[in-house]
């Protein structure tokens, strides 16, 4: 019994897949192949499970095409994340027990040793392993690692050697993201929200206020001049406190923030926001002006106090009308102190007079106060009285002098809100001393980083702009942790190496990883890498022979030739692995090329574990069999588009290698001697091996499973429809079967090896030579001759729906041979205007008169709508139409149940057999 059994076929191929996808150098050519690794922290959803399929079909692609394929896969299990989510078990969180017993289904006793952060990764890292084989992902497993292995940190040890050496480790007074609770900066990979805030510099404009301060944060000081009040949070508790020794009145967020930036800060009292309403406050810059009530003012912004500048600031102009349509503060007018080409004297309330915006909650406020801002930065000008000069100059100018003269200073503040670290605490921007840097800053280091990508393939090409945009935009980088697990950074070991620096050359460490763990970490001394990795000899060197093994494989496989990740990878890891590898590795070993993915969606929906909204690759492959969750994931997106997962779909791709498995082992023993239509089949599928492998040449997995799957199967149903009765068709299947199976092996490798052995095939298809095309296989005149039958069947189906009788007899009339030529010409002709005139030059043509210009004008549509091949072909080589019609009588017969008489429309009397084409014959049906 031979059923269709997707579980049967996983656990056939998995016992002889054991040892299958290790990977030696050889003699035949390399194909380097790695993706991001996982940090294993929770269950792999059907996401993740694409980002591994994409590279693992590549991998099978170029294995099947005689290729020496790397495929390795390790663990990041660097950072503090798998420390908090212990702490927060130790703690009972419900939320997080509840992510984990019940979404990611740990067991009970496997979830009490969670305490211990180390057992969650090696607990997950295991988990990866095994739901990553259970989807056929071909990788050597022999080398997997965790970057917490002692020889791993040996190697990053050196690593970060040759960056201190190149002068790219600095130590520096940064302003970094913080979190307070884990006591450590935050990565991007740190944070639960706001990733993509940045930490902007704010001067703090100091308003005296009786005894004290308050400071308000401005990015535009120049504007003091143009102050009318201040902004003050009525239902707000603010607090007095002695900041440096002097008295500051300041939101106690703000206290927090300020005491981490490099001030000393002792908070005195609480200050109730109403009371600070209607008082008065004095700036030498501006004299005296009011505090007015805003319930907008967010005491979790800077200072928690706001200096307002209803002339040229949207929401200030609006708030202050507000009020004053309320009958209040009316005596307050805005100062206006910039001229602006294209704003009147308030720019303010022109923008939102003529944005139509009537409140401060409108949406479009923020672009509105933007469009301001950068109009009146780059083309406005103070007024005489305020000094004339141009905003981008005098506004460095008068922030230089508050500092000097008007007690002002500096406050770090985020540019958007919110920002929450993994630990649900708020991110507040630290100046951190004494803190380690990569100098990603250094203009000389980004050149060569620019320089190489210019030599680097990238897929899709759109994405070369944001990685040229990255190496721009990127800034030194704080590049150490007190708290969480890696490897000790060897200028300071308080302190550790952060996770995205830390994983950012480990691809050369694979080629090593299986061999390395021989020698006594105690031994891999920085030499011992600088042979292995650059070459470099020195005297002593321990274990030669395995370091001599182990240089061999670093240059056979190196440099790698795609590395594969997801596209919000491209600000962060994979710009800095070219950072450091143009560091550390010659010119030669640096990496050669990237595939970008798109993100997953479920239902519609952004897929995200910490929102719940996943769905687990362990359930998709026992629920829908792991070649359909392959071939759904590769069918349905290209990789670098987003794909978006439905259940309703995927069972629909069940059925498709279903219908697959039922037609191969139909079609397999077929054995008739081969006619016209099996030479069409066969000539078809050089097109298909041609198209599926260009495809998946460049990464395009859904074209691919077009060609492979769709075009043929399509073919198929055409082939078996024009079989003669009787006939299960000619030993040309089994030939089809062989290549059918291939084709579709690296999308659906189990019931590929299933199918293989039906055949009889040799070995395992996951080794079997990929199909290649044979040009003298492709017969374009019986391909033109199947299409010209295929649309004229569907021109006669069309037509009988349409006029709504039972047919007696169908004519099929053929074009005279002077169509014909004008179909040729006007299909050669560069010129298709002037085409027409030419034609009716010939005195043959001319006699024709207007038939002739109408067939010209038909023939010209007709040109317009066939595929440009067809076109093509028809005029290198024309085919006779009548006796492709006369050879398909019989089959026409049977299809419409009814006599098919086939004629030369000239011997046709019948007005509508005048209008014959080629390859558009008139159809009669009466
Ligand atoms: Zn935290």
């Amino acid at each position: 019994m031979n059923a269709f059994d997707l579980s049967k076929f996983e656990e056939e191929a998995q016992e002889q897949w054991t040892h299958a996808f290790e990977s030696n150098p050889s003699n035949l050519e390399k194909c380097y192949l790695t993706v991001a690794y996982p940090y294993p922290s929770g269950a792999m959803h059907v996401g993740h499970g694409r980002t591994y399929i994409v590279p693992d079909v590549i991998s099978r692609f170029w294995r099947m095409r005689g290729k020496q394929v790397l495929y390795p896969m390790a663990f990041h299990v660097t950072g503090a994340p798998v420390i908090g989510i212990s702490k927060r078990i130790a703690k009972k969180d419900p939320k997080t027990i509840h992510l984990y017993r019940d979404l990611y289904k740990v067991p009970q006793n496997v979830l009490d040793e969670f305490t211990d952060p180390l057992t969650i990764v090696r607990h997950f890292a295991s988990e990866y392993q095994r739901v990553m084989t259970a989807c056929g992902i071909s990788i050597d497993w022999r080398r997997r690692f965790t970057t917490v292995d002692p020889t791993y940190s040996k190697f990053i040890e050196w690593q970060w050697k040759h960056l201190y050496e190149a002068g790219q480790v600095i130590k520096g007074v940064h302003p970094v993201r913080y979190c307070t609770v884990d006591d450590n900066p935050v990565g991007d990979h740190d944070l639960l929200e706001g990733d993509k805030a940045e930490v902007i510099k704010f001067t703090l404009v100091m308003f005296q206020h009786g005894d004290a301060f308050i400071p308000t944060a401005t990015l535009r000081p120049e504007t003091i001049y143009g102050v009318t009040n201040l902004w003050a949070n009525p239902n707000v508790t603010y607090v007095r406190a002695l900041v440096d020794g002097r008295s500051w009145i300041i939101s106690q967020e703000a206290a927090e923030k300020l005491a981490l930036q490099d001030h000393t800060v002792e908070v005195q009292e609480e200050i109730a926001g109403r009371d600070l309403i209607d008082t008065t406050v004095n700036h030498p810059l501006c004299g005296k002006v009011p505090v007015l009530p805003a319930d907008f003012v967010d005491p979790d912004m800077a200072s928690g106090l706001v200096m307002s500048v209803p002339a040229h600031a949207p929401f200030d102009y609006i708030a202050l009308r507000d009020l004053q349509r309320a009958g209040k503060y009316t005596q307050i007018k805005p100062v206006p102190l910039i001229k602006v080409e294209g704003y009147g004297d308030i720019p303010a309330q022109d923008a939102v007079e003529r944005s139509g915006i009537t409140h401060q909650m409108d949406s479009r406020m923020d672009a509105l106060t933007q469009e301001i801002y950068a109009a009146e930065f780059s083309k406005g000008k103070l007024f005489e009285r305020y000094g004339g000069k141009p905003v981008r100059v005098a506004r460095d100018e008068i922030a230089a002098l508050m500092i000097e003269k008007y007690a002002s200073k500096i406050m770090y503040e985020f540019d958007a809100r919110p920002v929450i670290c993994r630990c649900g605490n708020k991110v507040k921007v630290k100046i951190l001393h004494d803190q380690w840097f990569l100098k990603y800053s250094d203009p000389a280091w980004k050149k060569q980083v620019s320089d190489h990508l210019l030599d680097m393939v990238l897929v899709p090409p759109e994405v070369r702009l944001e990685f040229d945009r990255t190496v721009d935009w990127l800034k030194d980088w704080a590049c150490t942790r007190r708290v969480g697990l890696g490897t000790r950074f060897p200028w300071d070991t308080t302190q550790l190496i952060e996770p995205l620096s830390d994983s950012t050359i480990y691809m050369a460490y694979y080629t090593i990883a299986h061999k390395i763990r021989e020698i006594n970490p105690g031994l891999l001394t920085p030499e011992v890498f600088d042979y292995i990795f650059l070459g470099k000899e020195s005297p002593d060197l321990p274990e030669k022979k395995k370091l001599e093994a182990m240089r061999k494989e670093f240059l056979y496989w190196y440099p790698y030739n795609y590395r594969f990740s997801a596209k919000d990878l491209i600000s962060n890891h994979l710009t800095f692995q070219l950072f450091h590898h143009v560091t550390i590795f010659p010119k030669d070993k640096l990496p050669q090329g990237m595939v970008v993915f798109g993100m997953g969606l479920l239902n519609g929906a952004k897929m995200s574990s910490s929102k719940g909204n996943v769905f687990l690759l362990e359930d998709a492959v026992s629920d829908f069999g792991a070649d359909t969750v392959r071939m759904f994931l590769m069918g349905s997106a290209e990789p670098w588009q987003d794909f978006d997962w439905r259940n309703e779909l995927v069972i629909s791709t069940k059925k498709q290698i279903e219908r697959l498995f039922n037609t191969v082992l139909e079609s397999k023993d077929a054995d008739g001697e081969p006619h016209d239509i099996d030479r069409w089949l066969i000539s078809r599928l050089q097109s298909h091996i041609e198209r599926t492998t260009e495809a998946l040449t460049n990464f395009q997995t859904r074209q691919a499973i077009q060609e492979a799957y769709f075009g043929i199967e399509t073919d198929l149903k055409w082939y078996r429809r024009r079989l003669a009765e009787n006939s299960d068709g000619s030993r040309e299947l089994h030939t089809l079967c062989s290549v059918w199976i291939r084709l579709l092996a690296p999308f659906i490798p189990f019931t590929g090896e299933h199918l293989w052995k039906e055949l009889a095939g040799e070995g395992l298809v996951s080794f079997a030579p990929w199909p290649v095309a044979n040009k003298k296989l492709i017969n374009t005149r019986i391909e033109l001759a199947e299409e010209l039958i295929s649309r004229t069947v569907e021109d006669i189906e069309s037509i009988r729906k349409l006029i709504q009788m039972t047919p007696k007899s169908i004519a099929i009339s053929i074009a005279p041979a002077w169509k014909h030529e004008i179909f040729r010409l006007i299909a050669r002709s560069n010129n298709r205007n002037t085409v027409i005139k030419e034609i009716m030059t010939d005195d043959a043509m001319r006699k024709r008169g207007k038939e002739a210009t109408d067939a010209a004008k038909q023939c010209t549509t007709l040109i317009h709508r066939l595929p440009p091949h067809v076109v093509e072909a028809l005029v290198r080589e024309p085919i006779n139409e009548l006796e492709v019609f006369e050879a398909a009588k019989i089959f026409l017969e049977k299809e419409f149940g009814v006599p098919v008489h086939i004629t030369n429309a000239e011997s046709n009397e019948h007005l509508k057999a005048a209008t014959a084409l080629p390859f558009k014959p008139a159809i009669i049906i009466e």
